[in-house]
């Protein structure tokens, strides 16, 4: 937790992501990542797990944030990037692509030659939590790492499409935390949701966007084109 505070508002991003991936705050989520990354699904028996604390990835300067929850157990914890080698990022970065925020349309490994294009994706708890549940606890623990981050990206930032209602909580949190004004009257999740965001001298765009988790695609409570209108739109603000 001391490593944690003190790098809020005060390292470079490059330094924020190398000490993040190393951060053993939570013995709850490390144990968890680890003993994944050791047992490993099946169908990965013969890679590597990143097994680690995930970094947001994408633009160093971006116009447009994503904010998720966790990194997946087989997803992100084993390829070492977020959004990369589970369903989730399929969705997403299938959808990305066909909106122009990023150069191809799979999100396969940490050398597939993915690039985000004006686009920084990062999650609010960096380690991989059992049933995709963290704590209270843990992701009040974690908050400082997205603060960190978000205090050295922010100037950039034109909107954030926040996944899920825990995504929009999150937004809402780290942004208060950084010193900016919530939207008033106060604004409810929902997807295509749109709200303000006010800051010391300008505002900018909160966009709600389902969760592209298959308990959501699977049932098709959402679609590609629901999640294209959501990321177009976020593409067309920034
Ligand atoms: S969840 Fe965040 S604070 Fe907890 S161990 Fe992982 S990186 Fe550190």
């Amino acid at each position: 937790m001391a490593q944690v505070r003190r790098l809020a508002g005060r390292a470079s991003l490059a330094e924020v992501e190398a000490e993040v991936s190393v951060c053993r705050a939570c013995p709850r989520l490390v144990r968890w990542r680890e003993d994944v990354a050791v047992a490993k699904r099946a169908s990965f028996a013969g890679e590597p797990y990143w097994g680690r604390p995930i970094p947001g990835w994408g633009s160093p300067t971006p116009a447009v944030l994503v904010v998720g929850l966790a990194p997946a157990a087989h997803g992100g914890n084993r390829t070492g990037r977020v959004f990369t080698g589970d369903r989730s990022g399929d969705w997403l970065v299938a959808s990305m692509h066909r909106v122009g925020l990023a150069t191809q349309s799979t999100s396969v490994d940490s050398a597939d030659g993915l690039e985000l294009i004006d686009t920084r994706m990062v999650a609010t708890v960096r380690c991989a939590p059992p049933q995709n549940k963290p704590t209270t606890a843990e992701r009040d623990t974690c908050a400082p790492w997205i603060e960190a981050e978000l205090r050295l990206v922010v100037d950039h930032v034109r909107v954030v499409v926040a996944l899920g209602s825990i995504g929009w909580d999150a937004t809402l949190r780290s942004f208060a935390a950084i010193g900016w004004q919530p939207p008033t009257p106060k604004a409810r999740f929902g997807h295509g949701v749109e709200a303000v965001l006010t800051g010391p001298d300008r505002e900018l765009t909160l966009l709600g966007c389902y969760h592209p988790s298959q308990q959501n695609t699977f049932t098709g409570r959402l679609t590609e084109p629901m999640l294209d209108d959501v990321l177009g739109r976020a593409a067309d603000l920034r």
